[in-house]
């Protein structure tokens, strides 16, 4: 069974029981309306030694920084702010002391620059390997939430930075390079936090998920929910320096923002963006009503069967 097979398997078992109000599965956070106009955003991230990580390929810090800014990512790209986070940790023996509290000042860092107090948790031994599960909690407007199901038609799509560092950043720590600047982006990964929630208060903004699993899977899930297509400008994609095209699309963990928006607003919203952030709004293609991602040179139709990274 693939990761997607499971997960739809769960959908289906749990959709005879209550909701409680909830969103629940299929955007990067479950969704909890309140009272007043407001939403609370839940979403957990799971890292496990040997899969997500390498222990001699990180430091302690970095992963305690890593495990918190993938989860704010997620937050992020509901357009929310992160308010909180539970904290859960299976520790071998052999990282039990240091380990730990370097691992847990990585993490109060990151903490500290975005205001999220750790609230909670759990704490265990494990008999082999490191797991480190985050849940984090964020909380905007509801009308400022925005979920991969929007996509529509005419829409612009837009990365908002550059792709690749982080799948090239990968291929130098398992090559045994761990201390060019791509791999320490890849064990850096800095969470779009201001920008999801800009993105968030601005209506011509339409669907937003981040770049977990690389472009050519992600956009899909926009795709399959919003049921439409989408054509990307291959010339278009903003490759890192020192990445390639297909580690662009293809590699994971970039952690950028991918986004549509009404054609009208596009440009507005480009200009204003690069004003308040500094960096530019990458245009990179557009939501057909057709369903189909088609990856275009030019203009013109090149086949390709770019898949996503997984690690399931
Ligand atoms: P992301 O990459 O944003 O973390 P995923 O692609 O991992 O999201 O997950 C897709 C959806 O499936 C999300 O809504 C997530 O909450 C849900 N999901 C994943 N694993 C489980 C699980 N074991 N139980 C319930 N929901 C899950
Ligand atoms: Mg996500």
């Amino acid at each position: 069974m693939t990761e997607f097979g499971f997960i739809e398997q769960i959908r289906r078992l749990f959709a005879p029981i209550p909701d409680q109000g909830f969103e629940g599965i299929g955007d990067d956070c479950a969704v909890l309306p309140l009272a007043g106009g407001e939403a609370l955003v839940f979403t957990a991230d799971l890292l496990t030694e040997g899969v997500h990580f390498l222990r001699h390929a990180t430091s302690a810090r970095e992963l305690g920084g890593k495990s918190l800014a993938v989860n704010l990512s997620d937050v992020a790209s509901m357009g929310a702010r992160p308010v909180a986070t539970l904290l859960s940790i299976a520790l071998p023996r052999d990282a039990a002391q240091s380990w730990a509290l370097e691992f847990i000042e990585g993490y109060r860092t990151l903490s500290e620059r975005y205001s999220t107090p750790l609230v909670g948790g759990d704490t265990t031994r494990s008999e082999a390997g490191i797991t480190i599960n985050v849940t984090a909690i964020g909380r905007a407007p509801l009308t400022h939430l925005k979920r991969r199901r929007d996509a529509r038609p005419g829409d612009v799509i837009f990365a908002a930075g550059e792709l690749g560092a982080s799948g090239a950043g990968l291929r130098d720590l398992l090559a045994g390079r761990l201390d060019t600047p791509l791999a320490a982006l890849h064990r850096n990964p800095v969470p779009q936090v201001d920008e999801g929630v800009w993105f968030g208060s601005r209506p011509e903004v339409h669907a937003m998920m981040d770049l977990s699993d690389g472009l050519a899977s992600d956009l899909r899930h926009i795709l399959d929910l919003s049921h439409v297509g989408a054509e990307i400008d291959l010339e278009q994609i903003p490759v890192a320096a020192g990445s390639d095209l297909q580690t662009a699309l293809c590699g994971g963990e970039d952690y950028k923002l991918l986004l549509t928006a009404d054609t009208a607003s596009a440009e507005r919203l480009t200009a204003e963006f690069r004003t308040r952030f500094g960096t530019p709004l990458y245009p990179i293609g557009r939501i057909t009503s057709e369903a189909g991602l088609t990856w275009l040179r030019n203009g013109r139709p090149e086949p390709h069967d770019w898949q996503g990274f997984s690690h399931y």
